[in-house]
């Protein structure tokens, strides 16, 4: 299987802080990686790396066949492959859903307009928001403005979506529907990485479960055998405090 992305001795710091110590990491296409770990522990970082959100200070990254580590990548056409969604939707809010959906693919991606709505409406259908097209996102619970977030991100065609606590800023009746997308996606072979603590989720559809401590890869596995038998010290009082 191709690796999609692929971490070779990563190493980041924030001033004295070694936030990624030594990272060695590979994807496959169509992989679905949930990343979890204690707060502070780097997991943010580490996926913020793979669309160089942040810089990293040694090692190699390579997405697909892109050398993110190199100075003069092409940040534009890496980012318009990668799909972000965040804790917080980061939706504009002056902007319809519909407007919110089809700004990149417009002005990156240099879609025209009706093409862009197009698609735009296709993926609100996805989420199961096609009647939010028209509204703010003020007027939007929090479920249905990550699901539009979502939407966004699937509107550039993405190869990769990755996912930073998608579900820790819902109210508990709203992590489901949220949840239930991102299940879909997993079924359309999306490569996913999902810094999450939703054990359900995690159960249910991740390929690997990747624990880091202290800006470290402490453990990867099936998440059976990580959540039932975690081999380390570490992940097992991690486990122990989430379930
Ligand atoms: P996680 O997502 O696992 O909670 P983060 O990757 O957000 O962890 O942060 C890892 C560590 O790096 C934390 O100690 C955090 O305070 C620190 N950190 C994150 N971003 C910055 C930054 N821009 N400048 C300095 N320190 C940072
Ligand atoms: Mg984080």
């Amino acid at each position: 299987m191709e690796n999609i992305i692929e971490f070779k001795n990563v190493n980041k710091w924030f001033g004295k802080l070694h936030v990624l110590n030594n990272i060695n990491l590979q994807v496959a296409r169509g992989e679905v990686l949930v990343i979890c770990g204690p707060s502070g522990s780097g997991k943010s970082t580490l996926i913020r790396c793979i669309n160089r959100l942040e810089n990293i200070h040694d090692g190699e990254i390579h997405v697909n066949k892109m050398q993110v580590h190199d100075k003069s990548a092409n940040l534009t056409k890496l980012r318009a492959d990668i799909g972000f969604v965040f804790q917080q939707f980061h939706l504009y809010p002056h902007m319809t859903v519909l407007q919110n959906i089809i700004l990149a693919p417009m002005h990156v991606k240099k879609i025209n307009r009706s093409l862009a709505e197009k698609i735009a409406m296709e993926k609100l259908d996805q989420v199961g928001l096609t009647e939010k097209a028209n509204a703010y996102p003020i007027q939007l619970s929090g479920g249905q403005q990550q699901r539009v977030a979502i939407a966004r991100g699937l509107a550039m065609s993405p190869d990769i979506m990755l996912f930073d606590e998608p579900t820790s800023a819902l109210d508990p009746e709203m992590i489901g529907e949220v949840l239930d997308v991102m299940v879909n996606l997993v079924s359309e072979g999306m490569t996913m990485c999902v810094v999450t603590h939703e054990m359900g989720f995690a159960r249910k559809v991740a390929d690997r479960v990747l624990f880091m401590d202290e800006g470290q890869i402490i453990e990867t596995g099936k998440p059976i055998d990580f959540f039932d038998n975690p081999t380390t010290e570490r992940a097992r009082g991690f486990i122990s405090m989430i379930l």
